[in-house]
């Protein structure tokens, strides 16, 4: 058998005044998931563990079965495969900011005036070699960015330069162990370059002419190394796949060495060709053992603070269900969850439990229809994120027993 892991971002929710005080999942119409629960088994899963609140990242590295305690390193090197980076094992990441200092090097605004346009250009102006370290360095939102080196004897072992104050000079690095000297030396020698090179570029000349507060520095802070995790497929004897719009779990599945199937309009957002990426995903399981499909439109609803917009979000993910999947059940084991919760009314991720099904030819019924985080509550499953995958390879046959 064939497993379809679908994640719905951000699924989970609490009661919302703008629904009558249901859930986005309780209000919403959905027969096709409402089926697969009566007719599987549901539960709540912790994506970390009871009272743990999850980024994407962490919950995400969790379900795959790596342990978040181990190889979560820091925001840096997963802010950086946020922005899209394609980063490899033994980089080191930081996350920065495009800064404004004035003619004394003085930090007169940490966020260059919020700047939105032209961080591209400026942002590819700072990629270079130091030594025989080569230098990444790529917008994100607004004033964001990541900074990334890749090279031999690199070390996060090193302070940061970011204040976080303004009315000061950039820290110089320092190394807070032996490991870090070449790291702090290669960060100080960009920094000097990024001055000059920032200074004379024509988009900060396009910015004094108008009065805006020039990107001419770059703060960085939070630096990690990207971890190695060990291949999915050689960990569980499968062969991994992921469709995915967002680039923070783009990067993280590429990490883990599964293989990205790209579908038609898949944009990460609540616009997203639903359809075209389920499709992909069963496209994908021909030659693939697993899949992991993420939509994020859920978490971004949430993170509106919009109940409505999430609850219909929901019934287009049911309906792009119905026209792929219904008809493709037999040989499938289909989970369908969150990877966190992300309650309208907090506009933040929470703690909160998520609902799961997993369904199966052949599995326990719960006969628990109306998927929902309260309707599952009397179901089979009670999972931590690190169980999942287990639960996932033995629904369909593919684990060992454990002992004689
Ligand atoms: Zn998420
Ligand atoms: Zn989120």
């Amino acid at each position: 058998m064939k497993i379809l892991l679908i994640i719905a971002d951000g699924l989970g929710d609490r009661p919302s005044d703008q629904l009558g005080g249901r859930t986005p999942l309780e209000a919403s119409n959905k027969p096709n998931i409402d089926y697969l629960a009566k007719n599987g088994m549901v539960g709540l899963i912790d994506p970390i563990a009871p009272g743990i609140i999850p980024g994407s990242d962490t919950s995400h590295l969790s379900y795959l079965g790596y342990d978040p305690n181990r190889y979560y390193t820091g925001r840096g090197p997963f802010e950086a495969l946020g922005t899209g980076l394609s980063l490899e094992a033994g980089d080191i990441a930081f996350r920065a900011n495009f800064a404004t200092v004035d003619g004394r090097g003085m930090i007169v605004d940490r966020r260059a005036g919020r700047i939105r346009e032209g961080t591209g250009h400026l942002a590819r102006s700072l990629n270079m070699r130091i030594e025989d370290v080569e230098i990444f360095f790529k917008e994100g939102t607004e004033h964001r960015g990541a900074l990334v080196l890749r090279g031999k004897d690199l070390s996060p072992q090193v302070s940061d330069n970011d204040p976080h104050k303004e009315g000061v000079e950039a820290n110089s690095v320092v190394p807070t162990s032996r490991q870090g000297e070449k790291t702090a030396r290669i960060l100080n020698e960009f920094y000097a370059k990024s001055r000059d090179i920032l200074s004379g570029h024509d988009v900060n000349r396009g910015r004094k002419e108008k009065g805006l507060n020039e990107a001419n520095a770059i703060l960085f802070r939070g630096g990690g190394m990207v971890p190695e995790l060990p291949n999915f497929d050689r960990k569980y004897s499968v062969k991994g796949g992921f469709v995915a719009g967002v680039a923070l779990v783009s990067g993280i599945c590429r990490l883990a060495g599964l293989k990205q199937y790209k579908t038609e309009g898949a944009t990460g957002s609540t616009d997203t060709n639903l359809k075209a990426k389920l499709t992909g995903a069963v496209d994908g399981l021909r030659e693939s053992d697993f899949m992991l499909v993420n939509i994020k439109g859920t978490d971004i609803a949430g993170h509106d603070g919009d109940a409505v917009k999430k609850k219909e979000f929901i019934e287009r993910i049911d309906k792009a269900i119905g026209e792929v999947l219904m008809d493709n059940l037999g040989n499938l084991v289909v989970a369908f969850t969150g990877d966190h919760s992300t309650p309208a009314s907090l506009k933040e991720h929470s703690s909160d439990p998520v609902p799961i099904l997993i369904h199966y030819n052949g599995s326990r019924k719960d006969g628990i229809g109306a998927f929902s985080e309260t309707s599952v509550r009397n179901g089979t499953l009670r999972l931590k994120g690190m169980d999942l995958m287990n639960v996932l390879m033995s629904s369909a046959n593919l684990a060992e027993k454990y002992g004689a």
